[in-house]
């Protein structure tokens, strides 16, 4: 008989997994209060990346998801995925040639170009730098319509999209053995907790206490421009990518400021920081701002993996590179109960979540 699976969240990483699993064969639940594409998911930059905050078995993860969401791309051309590349003439404060000295023996294709280069390359930055280094793997999404984009197929392979609110998890002993939802009870051989900076609620249902922490991220989005850039765009205070579409979205570090205390203005001063880095023909015209929160484990890796007989919890940052590895892997322990490799390093045990249930 098919296994039976329940997966709570419907962001990217959420809806990557019901698709997944759908495709093995698994009978599927995605549940959602809501049908947007998630709540991190719809304020995030979207840039897909092997080389932040890495130690080598991260690296290796963001890595094999990398070239999971180009195999996706070449499958489905209207995924919106792009490897645009990356620009970076600085690096949240590690020095370039660290993130250059780290990186390639890894074989990770990064190279340097000076400044007559990285002018050519992208002729409307204000930039003043002798070197910047260039990454023509890495890439950009649109998170909530990937996520949208992967609940639809998921649905396609034969999952259920309920729009319901999960409350707290079944047990019967020590096994999970699904959901209370506002809709009512739910039972699956397997519950997935992909509910963002929400995961930690519902696994403490479950007697799991599993560190999290919400940093905020602050975005602000242009009006549709002319095209100005066609990288995704790191500089000393800012980072930013156009989408087709003309927009731009940028972000940037406010020296561990609290911007969640004060967005607007913040998104002011990130307006102006991109207004001084573009060269545009016609002035930019802001359109609006996103505060998210990061779903981030408090040792800053993913969580991913079972603590528990019948739940397995996926909670991460950098949800936006992962979600096709989370996807694709996450459905081969839940379907094998074999423990897989590339994941080993994220299993929930390091935090000896197990609590009192
Ligand atoms: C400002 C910002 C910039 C970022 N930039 C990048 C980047 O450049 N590259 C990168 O890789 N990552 C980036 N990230 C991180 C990335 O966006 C997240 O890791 C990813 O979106 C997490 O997806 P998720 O599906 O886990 O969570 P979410 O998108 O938050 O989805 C969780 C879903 O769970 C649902 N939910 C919550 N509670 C319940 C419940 N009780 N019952 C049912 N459903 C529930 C919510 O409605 C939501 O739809 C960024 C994040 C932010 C905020």
């Amino acid at each position: 008989m098919a296994q039976s699976t329940l997966v709570i969240g419907a962001g990217i990483i959420g809806s990557a997994m019901a698709w997944h699993l759908a495709e093995a064969g698994c009978k599927v639940t995605l549940v959602d209060p809501s049908d947007a594409g998630g709540e991190a998911s719809g304020r995030s930059l979207g840039w897909t990346n092997a080389t932040y905050e890495n130690p080598r078995f991260y690296y290796a993860l963001r890595r094999f998801s990398m070239e999971r969401w180009d195999a996706l791309k070449a499958t489905y051309p209207e995924l919106p995925y792009r490897r645009n590349g990356t620009l970076y003439t600085s690096f949240y404060g590690i020095p370039l040639k660290t993130v250059y000295d780290e990186h390639t023996p890894w074989g990770y294709p990064l190279s340097w170009v000076g400044a007559e280069q990285m002018q050519k390359l992208e002729p409307n930055l204000a930039v003043n730098v002798d070197e910047a280094l260039i990454c023509p793997v890495e890439g950009h999404v649109a998170p909530h319509k990937a996520a949208i984009f992967f609940r639809q197929m998921a649905i396609s392979a034969g999952a259920k999209f309920l729009r319901s609110n999960a409350r707290s998890v079944l047990c019967k002993g020590n096994v999970i053995t699904g959901m209370r939802t506002d809709d009512g009870d739910l039972t699956a051989d397997t519950t997935i907790l992909a509910a963002g900076v929400h995961t930690g609620t519902l696994a403490k249902s479950a007697g799991i206490d599993l560190p999290l922490t919400a940093p905020p991220g602050l975005l602000i989005h242009t009006k549709p421009a002319p095209p100005l850039i066609s990288r995704t765009i790191l500089t000393e205070n800012l980072h930013m990518a156009q989408w087709p579409d003309g927009t731009i979205t940028a972000g940037g570090d406010f020296g561990g400021g609290a911007v969640n205390d004060d967005p607007d203005s913040g998104a002011r001063i990130l307006f102006e920081r991109l207004q001084n880095t573009l060269k545009a023909d016609k002035p930019l015209e802001y359109a609006d701002h996103t505060l998210g929160l990061r779903p981030t484990p408090k040792d800053g890796f993913p969580v991913i993996g079972s603590p528990a007989k019948g739940l397995y919890l996926t909670v991460m940052h950098s949800g936006a590179t992962l979600a096709p590895a989370v996807g694709a892997l996450a459905t081969d322990e839940i379907t094998t109960g074999q423990r897989h490799a590339l994941l080993d390093p994220f299993h929930p045990d390091r935090f000896h979540t197990q609590g009192d249930r």
